[in-house]
């Protein structure tokens, strides 16, 4: 599950061609006369950026075929960042279009044509409302699953709105067979929405898991673990993730991501270690054994080689031991000798999620861990500090042709952090393997 350098090359590459697609077909057949730099500027970025926010559909569609290479996380990180570049080319298309020629505001005019003028109002406005809600999300309480559920019905509205714009101006597109192009895309994008969001579920429903143990860990922390009931369950590689929906229906809002914490090497039942951070998550505890449950997975391309050739270098913060865990109760499982570092920080000592079983495991594999406390008590005689680069460096096995694959998971900071001063230090970015918990 984890990419070359080729296959993130080639679907880089697949991505750009699609985005400017629309441009290849505007002046492939009959093209009409050009019409200053500005407005066939202006117009290839609305094309470009309409042909993006169609591409999103594929990149928040959890295809197994593209997530298990890249990675979903990767790609939802790209999805986020990659939307703000289409707002910004759309935006720009009538902007560029008006300061070049005012005529073109005629466009936004009611008494011209008002359907007309209300969808590009309308559509700027989801546009902003869009990228407002999703950036700033948190801050304006806006709970996830239902921020989800408007970002979805938004972008449908703005590619739909947006498609039948190009098709009603028609200067590019006059010829059938590009209308046809246009019609198909959008409908592929719904598709792929109806599949994310109502095929997949009605798959999942002929799935469904067992809640079998619900057990409490250090650090405000539980472990759940669940049987497949009926079917024999998902097989997963140690450090990928899976989306659970706790409940009798797997078309729930309420639908979450979380690390499988147990061994890739046990196949009857999976465990989630879930940490009480908000609305979800806070009743975790709860959760009455013999309950049913759903898990859509697995995803992430966050996994160790899997041959033993090199050593690896793990630094976690808090929760983000899950994918971790995982990693060395399977290496431990299948017996595997190479020499694995783990750089933990918590706060105080009882935060230390899996601190007997990271123990037990030092006599199962070639473990050595560093504990690191940013609140220890007095009694604490190991590493006091965050994660920071003064702290880890020195534990950090850099140089001296010991070249081995880093994997790093925590809190945003210190991920922001870790990453960039693992380069700094010569790491190849190639080694780095990072998992971020927070998508949006
Ligand atoms: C790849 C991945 C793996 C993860 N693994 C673990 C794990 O092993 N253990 C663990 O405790 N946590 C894990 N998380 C984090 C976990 O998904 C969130 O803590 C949880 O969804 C928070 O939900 P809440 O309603 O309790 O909190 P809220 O307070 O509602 O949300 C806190 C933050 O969690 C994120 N979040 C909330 N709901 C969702 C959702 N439905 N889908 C995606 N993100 C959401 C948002 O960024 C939000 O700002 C993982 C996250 C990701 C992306």
């Amino acid at each position: 599950m984890r990419y070359t350098r080729g296959q993130a090359a080639f679907w880089i590459l697949s991505y750009l061609v699609l985005a400017a697609l629309p441009v290849f077909i505007a002046y492939a057949g009959s093209v009409p006369d050009a019409r200053g730099f500005w407005i066939e500027f202006g117009v290839a970025l609305g094309f470009i950026g309409l042909a993006m926010m169609g591409l999103q559909f594929i990149l928040t569609g959890r295809f197994s075929r593209i997530a298990g290479t890249l990675g979903l996380d990767s790609m939802l990180q790209f999805h986020r960042q990659i939307g703000l570049v289409a707002f910004f080319m759309i935006l720009a298309h009538p902007v560029i279009l008006i300061l070049a020629d005012s005529q073109y505001l005629a466009f936004f005019d009611p008494r011209e044509n008002l359907p007309r003028a209300f969808a590009l109002v309308a559509v700027v406005g989801a546009l902003v409302l869009l990228t407002v809600t999703t950036l700033w999300r948190t801050a304006l309480g806006i709970p996830y699953e239902w921020w989800r559920v408007g970002h979805g019905v938004l972008a449908l509205f703005i590619v739909f709105v947006g498609v039948v714009h190009i098709l009603q101006v028609s200067y590019y597109v006059s010829e059938l067979w590009k209308q046809a192009i246009w019609v198909l895309a959008t409908g592929a994008a719904m598709a792929m929405l109806i599949n994310t969001r109502v095929i997949r579920p009605w798959q999942m429903s002929s799935r469904p898991y067992r809640v079998t143990e619900v057990r409490e860990e250090w650090g405000g922390s539980w472990t759940l673990r669940f049987e497949p009931d009926g079917h024999p369950g998902l097989r997963f590689e140690p450090g990928q993730f899976g989306w659970l929906v706790l409940g009798e229906s797997p078309w729930s809002l309420n639908q979450h991501p979380f690390s499988f914490s147990s061994s890739a090497e046990q196949t009857d039942a999976i465990e989630l270690t879930i940490k009480e951070l908000g609305d979800f998550t806070n009743t975790i505890g709860q959760t009455e054994p013999g309950s049913t449950a759903f898990i859509e997975g697995p995803f992430g391309a966050f996994v160790p080689d899997e041959s033993p050739t090199r050593g690896m270098v793990c630094i976690a913060g808090g929760v983000g031991i899950t994918p971790i865990m995982s990693m060395l109760r399977t290496l431990a499982d299948r017996s595997d000798e190479r020499p694995i570092r783990l750089i933990y920080g918590n706060a105080t000592r009882n935060d230390i999620l899996f601190y007997e079983d990271l123990e037990a495991l030092k006599s199962r594999l070639n473990l050595t861990i560093i504990y690191v406390l940013s609140r220890p008590d007095e009694d604490w005689d190991g590493i006091e500090g965050r994660l920071t680069p003064e702290v880890i460096g020195p534990y950090l096995p850099i140089g001296s042709g010991d070249s081995r694959e880093y994997f790093v998971c925590g809190p945003e900071g210190m991920m922001d952090v870790v990453e960039p001063y693992l380069t700094e230090r010569g790491v190849p970015l190639s080694d780095i393997y990072a998992e971020r918990f927070q998508i949006v």
